[in-house]
């Protein structure tokens, strides 16, 4: 992954621009143990200027309790920075238009380990088509040309529709953080 940018909150480089309230960048501290990256802002993460505090963040927050993952020590972010029409998912030119963003935020967090939620992510960050699956554990893959481990959870929206979901996630953001700590990234959790 490439050192990237600082997101710009007044980015015009794709169409997704014309339809936003704002730029969503990530949040979380930096250095940080793991990152998280979801695909895109919807309209709660458009209205409030954060990720995941809508209702698939309603879901990743149940996930990081059952892992016993503190948010406050965890980096979220997405794929793009502004919501797409109707939360559609963005479109490769989109994802590569705000690549520079994401690698700047995951460089800057300098993680033990990243998790992509659901597909979006986990293609975008491995370069390559995944399926992502509930059962069978988490999937592992490293970044292209980096040592850095890339765990991959199911998308938190498709606990609407899987009943498994959040076990599934919390499972993955559990042996990630676990993976995180021995690969010795980032910043220890704050203390209470
Ligand atoms: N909210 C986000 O911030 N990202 C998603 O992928 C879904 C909801």
């Amino acid at each position: 992954m490439a050192t990237g940018e600082p997101v710009d909150l007044a980015c015009t480089r794709c169409a997704l621009c014309a339809g936003r309230t704002q730029v969503v960048p990530g949040k979380g501290p930096r250095p940080a143990r793991l990152v998280l990256v979801g695909e895109a802002p919807g309209a709660d993460e458009d209205r409030l200027g954060e990720p995941f505090v809508g209702r698939a963040g309603k879901i990743l927050d149940q996930a990081l309790a059952q892992a016993g993952v503190d948010r406050r020590a965890v980096f979220i972010t997405n794929v793009v920075k502004c919501r797409p029409p109707g939360n559609r998912r963005p479109s490769a030119a989109e994802a590569a238009a705000c690549r520079p963003f994401l690698d700047g935020e995951v460089a800057a967090a300098r993680p033990g380990a990243i998790v992509a939620l659901g597909k979006t992510a986990a293609e975008a960050l491995t370069g390559r088509p995944v399926a992502v699956k509930a059962a069978g554990g988490p999937q592992l893959a490293r970044v292209a040309g980096e040592g850095r481990l890339v765990w991959v959870a199911l998308h938190p929206a498709a606990a609407r529709y899987n009943r498994g979901a959040v076990g599934s996630i919390a499972e993955v953001l559990r042996r990630a953080a676990t993976a995180a700590a021995e690969e010795g990234g980032g910043a220890a959790p704050p203390p209470g």
